[in-house]
C-alpha cells in the first residue's frame, strides 16, 4: 500500500475592498454601491438616498430610478432655476409617469365599478327574471332569423 503525504500550503491574501463614505454629516455608513448626485457629486449611502435625494428614471414606462439622482438641494435649486435641460427632461418624465398613474387608477376604479354592477345586478335578478330574459332573447333571435329568411325569399 502506497501512502501519499499531502502538504497543504497556506497563503495569506489581502483583499482590498473599495467603500465609499456617505457624505451626509450625521451618517457614518460605508457603502460599496453608493449613489452620487449627478449635479454636485455628493455621495449618499443606500439608506440616506431615500430621504436625502430624488431619483429620476429615463423612461415613462420602465422603472429605472438609478438613472438620474439629485441631492435634495440640487433638485430644488435646478427646479426653481428651470434652465437645466437634463433635469427638466427628468422632471417631465416624472410628471408623465404621475399622469399615467392617475389615469390608470381612475380607469381601474371605473372598471371595478362596472364589473361590480354586473355581478350585483345578476345576483339581484330573481331566477324567473333570468329565465324570462333568456327566453325573450331566444325569441328575438328566432324572429330576426325568420325576418331574414322572409326578406331573402322576397328578393328571389
Ligand atoms: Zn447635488
Ligand atoms: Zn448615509
Amino acid at each position: 500500500m502506497l501512502t501519499i503525504g499531502v502538504s497543504l500550503m497556506k497563503k495569506t491574501i489581502i483583499v482590498e475592498k473599495l467603500v465609499y463614505c456617505c457624505d451626509v454629516a450625521s451618517c457614518d455608513a460605508e457603502d460599496i454601491y453608493p449613489i452620487t448626485c449627478i449635479n454636485c457629486g455628493v455621495v449618499h449611502c443606500h439608506d440616506c438616498r431615500k430621504t436625502q435625494g430624488v431619483s429620476y428614471g429615463r423612461s415613462v414606462y420602465i422603472n429605472s430610478s438609478e438613472d438620474g439622482y439629485y441631492c435634495n438641494a440640487c433638485d430644488l435649486k435646478l427646479a426653481s432655476q428651470g434652465d437645466n435641460e437634463l433635469h427638466n427632461a427628468y422632471r417631465r418624465i416624472a410628471s408623465l409617469k404621475e399622469e399615467m398613474k392617475k389615469w390608470s387608477d381612475a380607469f381601474k376604479r371605473s372598471a371595478d365599478e362596472a364589473e361590480a354592477e354586473v355581478v350585483s345586478s345578476f345576483l339581484v335578478a330573481s331566477f324567473s327574471e333570468k329565465r324570462n330574459l333568456i327566453i325573450s332573447n331566444r325569441r328575438s333571435v328566432a324572429n330576426n332569423q325568420n325576418d331574414t329568411q322572409r326578406q331573402s325569399g322576397d328578393t328571389r
